[in-house]
This record gives structure tokens, sequence and C-alpha cells, in this order.
């Protein structure tokens, strides 16, 4: 089975990295969602905790109880707020927010600019008056940025907009509310951080990229992609690899077949402009569904030690390349 390592000392070096811009380790809350971008929930969650983090983000219910134990509080981004001491749920529509218990944790989500989800600004302050006439249970309010990590003004104006955002929400004399904005970007553009807490997702696996404006970003990736040998043969002068034989060997050479392909999460790409792996080799060929070609007899082989450039190679994002890989894959702590 192909492997996933997850470099501990990276990781730590990350959080320390992120604490510098925010202040203090309490006010990361990391973002696992969505396996924590493939990273593995559980094993990230466990990290975090060793490392002293106390809050956590996740996409669902199921996400939350799996990463319960692990963190004080923690953060929902979808699905029906139930009432769980630690969880709270973001809310971003007037429907929903009408629908909820009076009882269950919410975080009002408002639209500063994203047009995704969130009340808008002008629709806030019905909002507060219906949280306070049902006597609702809300401990935040927050935004979310559309591009942060462009060289543009978009982040200022958004940032003033929240800035009303939270002006309207003091004047309604709700107390208790947390306030929060800031993505990986955003806490690596900010010049002061003084919100309650950053929800920081990206850049504690390494995998943030900024315009190259910025300064040099000091952040080392978490994960890297390893697969095993299946096979090996010598591929005679002339023979033709794989799938529609795209391939051709141009001499005898001695190639062996890996168990890593596109069903375990793994890019098919264009094998005419094919993908190099850590350890500079080229897949040779189309890539199958759990196979890949390399010119290798090695046991394990290194496909991928830093999503950033495996994304470039595949018109990509970070994001994308390590959040698709297959759940099933083993995740292990090196
Ligand atoms: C995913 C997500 C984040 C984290 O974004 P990064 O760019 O990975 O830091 C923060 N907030 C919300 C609402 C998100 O959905």
């Amino acid at each position: 089975m192909a492997i996933i390592k997850i470099n501990k000392e990276n990781f730590f070096h990350n959080l320390n990295q992120i604490a510098l811009k925010t202040g203090s380790i309490d006010k990361i809350a990391v973002v696992l969602k969505d396996n924590a971008y493939g990273h593995g929930l559980e094993i990230m969650a466990k990290l975090s905790a060793e490392f002293g983090i106390k809050q956590a983000v996740v996409i669902d219910t199921e996400e939350a109880m799996q990463a319960r134990d692990y963190f004080s509080r923690i953060l929902v981004l979808k699905g029906k707020p139930i009432e769980e001491k630690k969880f709270s749920f973001v809310v971003s529509d007037m429907q929903t927010l009408e629908g909820v218990g009076t009882r269950a944790k919410i975080e009002l989500k408002v639209d500063t600019g994203m047009h995704r989800n969130g009340i808008a600004i002008c629709d806030l302050e019905k909002a507060l008056r219906i949280i306070k006439l049902r006597d609702m249970n809300l401990v935040g309010i927050m935004t979310h940025f559309r591009s942060a990590d462009i060289l543009s003004s978009e982040l200022f104006w958004q940032k003033q907009l929240f800035n009303r955002v939270k002006i309207i929400a003091k004047e309604s004399g709700l107390g208790g509310v947390r306030f929060h904005s800031h993505n990986s970007a955003a806490v690596f553009r900010a010049k002061s951080f003084d919100e309650d807490i950053a929800r920081v997702g990206i850049a504690i696996y390494g995998g943030l990229e900024l315009d190259s404006a910025y300064a040099e970003l000091n952040l080392k990736p978490v994960l890297s992609l390893w697969a095993k040998r299946i096979s090996t043969r010598v591929l005679k002068k002339g023979q033709r690899v794989g799938y529609a034989g795209d391939f051709r060997a141009e001499k005898n050479m001695t190639t062996s077949t890996y168990d890593l392909g596109y069903g375990d999460g793994w890019m098919r790409g264009d094998s005419s402009r094919p993908y190099m792996t850590a350890e500079g080799l080229p897949i040779l060929g189309r890539v199958s569904m759990d196979f890949v070609s390399l010119e290798s007899d090695a046991d394990e082989v290194c496909i991928m030690t830093d999503a950033r450039t495996a994304a470039k190679h595949y018109d990509s994002i970070s994001y994308e390349m390590t959040t698709m890989l297959s759940m099933s894959i083993d995740r292990v702590v090196v």
C-alpha cells in the first residue's frame, strides 16, 4: 500500500511560525476539515493537542466527534447545530438562523465580499435582534476572505467591512461574542493580529503560497507520499509501457510498477508532460487507477515531498493535491 508520512517536526515548526504571528498559541484554531486536508484528522488532532493547541475547525459533526477529545473548543463549518459543550456551529443565512434551537452554540457568518455563505451586512441588525429576542446562544461572529493570498486591496476593504460588523455587533449589546476572520494568508499578511482566534489551515500543513511580492514564508511541508514496488522487469528498447503504450523505451531499462494511481487520489495528468517524483524520476506513460511505472527497482519510492511543487506541475493548488489523497492510504507519523 502507498503510504503517507507525517513529519511531526515540520508540523511543530509551522505552528511555531504561526504563533509568532498570532502572538499566542491559544489564538490558533487549527483547521482540520476534510480529513485535515488529507493528512488524517485523528493524527493531526493528536499532534495539535500535543503541541498545546486548544481549538480546531472541522467540516461537520462527524469530524467534530472524531476530534472532540483533543480540543476544548471546536468550530463546525457545516450542518445542523446541536447542543454540545465543546462545539459551536456556523450559521450563514437568515432562514437557518430562524430554525436553529436556542441552546446550541452558534457563530454567525457575515458576508463581507466572498458572496458564497454569510448573511448580508444589511441584515446583521435584524439577525442580532432575532438572536436577542429568542435568547439564542451566540458565541461568535465571523467572516471569510476571498483573496487574502493575492496582492491586491481586496483584503483591506473586506477587513474594513468586518470592522463595521464588529461595531454593529458591539452596539447591539450582545456580550461575550468572539470575532474571527483570518485564514492562513491573512495571518501572514497581517502587520498585527488582534482578533480572538485565527482559523489556520494550509499554513499548518506547510502548503501556503503567497504572491511573490510578499516576504518568503518559512513553512515546511508536513506530508510526504510514498509508494511501494509491486513488480520489476527489464523493458527492452522499443517496448512501450501502460495503457496506450504512451511511453516508449529508447534503450533497455529496468522499470517497476508502484502501488499508487488515480484511485488513491493521485492525479492522472497528461502523460506527454510527465510528473517528476520527489527523487527526480519521471512517471513513465499513463497513470493507471492503482499503478504507476518508474525507472527504478527500489522497494519504496518518494512520490511527493512538497504539495506546492506537485501542484505547479498539475496546474492545481497544494490544498487539492493533499485533500484528494484517499482516506484508505495509511498515515504514519515520523
Ligand atoms: C478552510 C477555511 C479556512 C482555512 O483556510 P486556509 O487558507 O487553509 O488557512 C478558514 N476559514 C474557513 C471558513 C474555511 O472554510
